[in-house]
């Protein structure tokens, strides 16, 4: 198994890319397809779908579904029917509550069995994540449409392709997913980082690091106008800024929060003791 630290991938040829990119991504279209199958509406999320947007890794990520809320027991049982063993062990690391990154997953595999190569399969509820997207806004049971202004497949040709220390490229020889379309991504992510960003619950590292993904390759991402000014001097190139890079990220977060723009943060302390958090600047 690839680890975070290991040096960049270099590929013989196209083929061996191709191969490294199906093993990778192949538990994620497995998975769509079964939920597809059962016919609750599903996208792909966290730093797996970041690989389309401009982070392909050269180690695993835990995959990461969002369902609609209402559909997580059906999803879990859909994925059980084709093999999956939804995990029950109370003391499991996935639910800790104390230094963990990743909210706690209503239902989550350990994939190990099927995939010897992965870890984690995390199902999310849509709610807790996308709350920035119309209540409408449901991923649907069919394709998206090609005017879809959120949704597209991970095969979708309009996907950047691929660049060494880039994004993947489509996955164009498996099972199509169902993602959102690299603005939608990060527009999403924004709202989290903005919502979480240096709270106690230590849920912003997973939103800086999937923000990353998008800022590394910023060509055709364009956001709401809300966030589309920031945007843009955000991922100037490193000389033409002139003021520090997140300063205007920080500027419009306090402006939404000031505005009541946000939810309130999910309540969890990542440090585990109110001194701890605040000892490291977490606000509650
Ligand atoms: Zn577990």
């Amino acid at each position: 198994m690839r680890h975070r630290n290991d040096l960049p991938r270099n590929f013989a040829s196209e083929e061996a890319r191709i191969k490294v990119l199906n093993d990778q991504a192949r538990p994620a279209a497995d998975v769509a397809k079964i939920l597809d199958e059962a016919q609750v509406p599903n996208i792909l999320w966290g730093a797996m779908a970041g690989f389309l947007v401009g982070d392909w890794r050269c180690y695993n990520e835990d995959i990461q579904f969002l369902v609609l809320d209402h559909l997580i027991q059906t999803a879990s049982n859909a994925l059980f029917a084709a093999g999956f063993t939804p995990c029950t062990d109370p003391g499991c690391d996935v639910l800790k509550t104390v230094r963990n990154d990743y909210l706690i997953p209503p239902v989550h595999f350990h994939v190990q069995a099927l995939y010897p190569e992965h870890d984690v399969l995390r199902l999310y509820p849509k709610s807790g994540q996308l709350w920035s997207l119309p209540d409408s806004f449901d991923f649907g049971t069919s394709p998206p449409a090609a005017d879809d202004p959120h949704l597209m497949l991970s095969n979708d040709s309009r996907l950047p392709p691929y660049i060494p220390e880039g994004m993947s490229g489509p996955w164009t020889e498996l099972y199509p997913i169902k993602i959102l379309n690299r603005s939608s991504f990060t527009e999403a992510v924004l709202w989290l980082c903005f919502r979480d960003l240096d709270h106690a619950n230590g849920l912003d590292t997973q939103w800086v690091d999937m923000l990353g993904s998008a800022r590394k390759h910023p060509e055709g991402i364009t956001l709401s106008p809300k966030f589309q000014a920031m945007w843009e001097e955000f991922t100037l190139p490193e000389a033409q800024l002139t003021r520090r890079r997140w300063e205007p990220v920080l500027e419009l977060m306090k402006e939404m929060r000031s505005n009541n723009e946000l939810p309130p943060p999910p309540r969890i302390n990542w440090f585990g003791t109110v001194e701890g958090a605040e000892r490291a600047g977490g606000w509650f």
